[in-house]
């Protein structure tokens, strides 16, 4: 069960609900923002470590081989293994079994969702099962989970109760055991997943960041606006765009509300380059009866609006009004308020960075697949730890240079 090195995906069907665009062209090679969306996959994939993709071909394969040729240009080496339009999954697979390395990476072609090969990985590691699904949740879901990620019902018919998520793609499969279980060659990959629940070999890994598709036109459109460049960088409040009060002490008026002068002046150095900006920000004052909301989203407003004096605009100011006690989904190190902005804003995770003042707003980017950078006194303090912040400094002014080049990267690539 090593880190798998080989990426596997299914890009034979039909496309069907894609048409017209699919008329000509196999779906994976629908145009998003200009480029295929298969590009936007075999960049992410390149990112996350994986130096080879098996690309298993049907409709129009011939259409994927030309663009993509040996993956030279995409910075990978692509192969492919093809076969008629009308196989299903499982037979593709199978025809592809000499070329599939013992562990493969496995996705389909039409999702796309930032991810983390390591994180995914160390879940498949710790369940041990033949296969580890990415999921999210859904209302018209097909899984239903253990608390321990063991998937308990894989129901391609989405009727049985209780389904509450839906796999993505972004599995890691175990080739013997998987064609072990695989009892008609011919039939969908989905029914050997169903097969491996029932066996309790299959673990879903479950991620909260809304997923994109191409698997119909209306869909195409938004995944198109979700995997379009944009200049958004995302802040964390105390200690960052203002002075950090006391350890569990707040804010608590206009009146206490002290800039971060530097930080100001790097967002309007960005500002200046077409950057925008959303504040992320933990208040547990507000649940401790130290804080009120009132007066806090006051504030907030009070912020934007000399920020936006001085041409710089905050899209939006998120914050969490919970105690740590209660367990929330959006009070940081958890990613919630991250999910909220990539929903909200079509926001994509990983073609942004964080900017905080404390070890765990670098834990909350890494939770959400976000880059991060530490300023202030503390920045060192998540060094050591997965969570490790791309670049510290004393302030942000020192790493506008930084953030546009690393911005200006993104932009030239899926
Ligand atoms: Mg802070
Ligand atoms: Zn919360």
């Amino acid at each position: 069960m090593n880190r798998p090195e080989q990426a596997v995906i299914l890009c034979g069907g039909l496309g069907t609900r894609l048409r017209p665009l699919t008329d000509n062209l196999p779906k994976p090679m629908a145009p998003v923002n200009g480029r295929p969306f298969l590009e936007y996959l075999v960049q992410q994939l390149r990112e996350q470590g994986i130096r080879r993709v098996l690309l298993l071909t049907g409709y129009r394969g011939e259409t994927i081989r030309e663009h993509f040729g040996d993956g030279t240009a995409a910075g990978v080496a692509i192969s492919y293994s093809h076969g008629p339009t009308e196989w299903e999954t499982g037979r593709r697979l199978c025809e592809a079994r000499e070329l599939l390395d013992a562990s493969f990476l496995l996705l389909y072609s039409d999702n796309y969702a930032p991810f983390s090969l390591d994180k995914l990985q160390a879940f498949h590691m710790a369940r041990g099962t033949t296969v580890s699904l990415s999921v999210q949740p859904k209302a018209k879901a097909n899984i239903r989970l253990a608390p321990n990620g063991m998937v308990k019902l894989y129901d391609p018919t989405r009727a049985a109760p209780g389904l509450e998520f839906v796999e993505i793609g972004y599995m890691i499969a175990e080739r013997d055991r998987l064609f072990s279980a695989m009892d008609d060659a011919d039939a969908s990959l989905s029914v050997t997943l169903r097969t491996l629940a029932e066996h309790n070999e299959l673990a879903g890994h479950v991620s909260r960041d809304p997923y994109h598709s191409i698997s119909d036109l209306d869909r195409l459109v938004v995944t198109a606006r979700y995997l379009a460049p944009k200049r958004i960088v995302l802040l964390d409040r105390d200690g960052t765009i203002n002075a950090r009060p006391p350890r569990a002490e707040y804010v608590t008026g206009w009146d206490k509300f002290d800039w971060a002068d530097a930080t100001v002046e790097a967002m309007g150095q960005l500002a200046d380059r077409g950057f925008q900006f959303i504040v992320l920000s933990n208040q547990a004052g507000i649940a401790r009866g130290m804080l009120d909301a009132e007066v806090v989203d006051a504030m907030n407003a009070r912020m934007r609006d000399e920020l936006a004096g001085r041409g710089i605009e905050i899209l939006t100011a998120y914050v969490c009004p919970h105690h740590w006690d209660d367990g929330c989904e959006c009070r940081k190190p958890a990613p919630g308020m991250f999910f909220r902005a990539s929903a909200e804003f079509q926001l994509r995770l990983d073609r942004t960075v964080y900017v905080g003042d404390d070890p765990r707003d670098s834990e909350a980017a890494y939770n959400a697949n976000c880059l991060s950078v530490l300023i202030g006194p503390d920045r060192h303090g998540a060094d050591t730890s997965d969570a490790k912040p791309a670049r510290t400094a004393e302030t942000l002014l020192e790493l506008v240079p930084w953030l546009l080049s690393r911005f200006e990267e993104w932009e030239s690539v899926p």
